[in-house]
């Protein structure tokens, strides 16, 4: 987001609470570039993702940033779940993801031989990139406009003020006050509490946080496919999908267990825990049978921000701009879970064009 407010001239300061960039939620994903599959027609996550991805791949290709275009099968391991996977390419067309090839069981084992399914969607435009290389980019590109980020600086309060808005900022046991026109907040976990300490915000504007953390196993020796592979997804969860990361190794995950209510983001315990694997051998085999016993190995954790709890509807991104809240020159960014790396691009141009920037 800092980037695209340095490059439109606007004198811009990024607050990070950590010692270093990149610690938080977007070091912590699958690092897929999604194609915009699976969100409701019309929805901010449909549209971003589209925009995002064409926005991504670019970047990608302009600023040398370690990505491939992999590819990925959406599979149908039983006949019960071919109506699924019919409606999800029909879903995926209404969101103008025109490119998705739907193959036989037989179609599907040519081109990945270790595969079991009945039918699978191929997705061309899904890939993988390097997200500490992607969040050096956008800082390097920051930096070039003017732009800077301070560290180990925490942002406990946004009062109004008459030029804009004072955010009251800790770093390393200072209290300060900066002065802005503009915020946008982009605290990941910490967003909606960010919110909460805004002065003037109504509480409908700053939603309670919830958060899933989804844990990944690697798996020990060569990987058995050269795409993504997924499960049908169930509800607004993805299942333990294979992704692959730029070194070829394959990786499961990300399962999903909610906190409780109340957790704060920075006492989360990002361990995994060994018992877990049980249930992704379980889930694995289902599309590819030839998993051996003891191959899988923890990995690495990543926690969801979201803004619903385990009985709601999974809400769409929440973009809160003046338009919503009538703050000027404020914008919150509550539940950006995935595909958040993905859209983040367009995220920042729609940001900018709530801003009216
Ligand atoms: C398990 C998992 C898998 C995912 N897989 C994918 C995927 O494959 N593809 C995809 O597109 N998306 C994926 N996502 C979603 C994606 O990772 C997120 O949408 C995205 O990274 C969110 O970025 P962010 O900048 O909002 O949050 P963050 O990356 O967490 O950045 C927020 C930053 O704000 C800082 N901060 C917080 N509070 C304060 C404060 N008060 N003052 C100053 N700084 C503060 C934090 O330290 C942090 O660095 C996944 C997410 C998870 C959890």
């Amino acid at each position: 987001m800092g980037r695209a407010l340095a490059q439109r001239g606007l004198e811009t300061l990024v607050l990070e609470r950590e010692n270093a960039i990149g610690t938080g939620v977007s070091s912590r994903n699958s690092e897929v570039i999604h194609a915009g599959i699976y969100y409701p027609e019309g929805s901010l996550k449909a549209r971003l993702c589209v925009r995002g991805k064409q926005l991504l791949y670019a970047l990608c290709e302009s600023h040398g940033i370690a990505h491939r275009r992999c590819g990925k099968l959406i599979v149908a391991t039983d006949a019960a779940q071919l109506a699924g996977l019919k409606s999800l390419a029909d879903k995926a067309a209404r969101n103008g993801v025109d490119d998705l090839l739907w193959l036989s069981g037989e179609q599907a084992r040519a081109l990945e031989p270790a595969l079991a399914c009945e039918a699978a969607l191929l997705s061309p435009s899904t890939g993988i990139v390097d997200s500490h290389g992607l969040m050096l980019a956008l800082q390097g590109d920051l930096e070039r406009a003017g732009g800077a980020v301070g560290l180990a600086s925490t942002v406990q309060a946004i009062v109004a003020s008459a030029g804009g808005h004072v955010l009251r900022v800790q770093s390393e046991g200072v209290e300060m006050e900066l002065q802005a026109r503009i915020v946008v907040n982009a605290a990941g976990l910490w967003a909606p509490a960010v919110a909460a300490a805004t002065e003037g915000l109504d509480a409908r504007f700053a939603p309670q946080a919830h958060f899933s953390k989804g844990c990944y196993f690697s798996l020990a020796g060569r990987a058995p496919f050269g795409r993504l592979v997924y499960p049908l997804p169930q509800d607004a969860w993805l299942g333990v999908h294979l992704t692959l990361d730029l070194g070829g190794q394959a990786r499961f995950g990300p399962d999903a267990q909610w906190l409780p209510d109340g957790t704060d983001p920075a006492a989360i315990d990002y361990q995994v825990d060994a018992a877990r694997a049980e249930a992704f051998y379980a889930d694995v085999r289902r599309y590819w049978p030839g998993l051996p016993d003891g191959a899988l190995q923890p990995a690495y954790s990543g926690v969801r921000p979201k803004i619903h709890g385990p009985d709601q509807p999974a809400p769409d991104f929440r973009i809160d701009g003046p338009g919503a809240h009538g703050i000027a020159g404020l914008v919150n960014l509550l539940g950006i879970e995935s595909p958040g790396l993905t859209s983040s691009l367009a995220i920042a141009d729609e940001v900018l064009q709530q801003l009216g920037v």
